[in-house]
């Protein structure tokens, strides 16, 4: 099967994520020969030069992650102009590598939105969604939850899937050698978005196996609201 790793890198909202972690999942990457998808917040590329300067050199496809990192349905269509093409701006600067046609919405809110896709569409874009969420942005879930999210997860979505994580959380870092491991293990490709058999055909903002968002967020307090979407626009 082909699998897409699909890494988010912007600002962490969190707090376990140590410095230096993004070098180190690149460390992991390559040691692995395991080709992946970073999407970039324009914000953090600017404050992370040399790292999403080796992004580009290693060859990873590099996707547009918005600038601010905010829910883009709450934008004006001239926001949200200015926001993705100044994510660009910045990440044609950083790295070299013009991350078209690659988007992906903050949140995954607005997947749905017809208007979005629209705003998209004229510039260049699409919205790349995810098949598989390791949901490695909750601080009290361990590596091996994150783990088991991921390679579960794949393996119920058949000939493709594309999986989401995140390039700041410590738990992402010490996943990642074993989803790599037991996923080759059961026959896996690692590839970019861009080289999946069928396109990166995933639109759904949630996971189709495993826990939802509301039961792993059961009896736990966070002073962040829950990431989710309102109805389609
Ligand atoms: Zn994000």
């Amino acid at each position: 099967m082909h699998v897409a790793l699909t890494f988010d890198a912007e600002h962490p909202d969190r707090p376990h994520s140590p410095p230096g972690n993004e070098e180190r999942l690149l460390d992991v990457l390559a040691g692995e020969q395991a080709r992946a998808t970073f999407f970039l917040q324009g914000r953090w590329a600017q404050a992370h030069p040399e790292t999403v300067r080796r992004m580009a050199e290693e060859k990873y496809l590099i996707g547009n992650h918005s600038h601010y990192h905010a829910r883009m349905r709450q934008l004006t269509a001239e926001g949200f102009r200015t926001d993705v093409l100044n994510a660009e701006r910045a990440i044609i600067e950083v790295s070299g590598a013009d991350p078209r046609p690659w988007f992906r919405l903050p949140f995954g809110s607005g997947h749905h939105s017809r208007r979005l896709a629209r705003l998209l569409t004229a510039l260049g874009y699409r919205h790349v969604g995810w098949d598989v969420d390791a949901f490695d942005w909750i601080e009290t879930r361990s590596a091996r939850e994150v783990e088991d999210s991921v390679v579960e997860g794949t393996r119920a979505c058949g000939s493709q899937a594309i999986v989401l994580m995140h390039a700041w959380p410590e738990t992402t870092i010490r996943a990642l050698p074993h989803v790599l491991r037991r996923l080759r293990d059961q026959g896996a490709v690692f590839c970019t978005v861009a080289d999946l058999p069928t396109g990166p055909t995933a639109t759904a903002a949630t996971p189709n196996e495993g826990p939802s968002v509301d039961q792993l967020m059961e009896g736990r307090r966070f002073d962040t609201p829950i990431r989710g979407d309102g109805p389609p626009d």
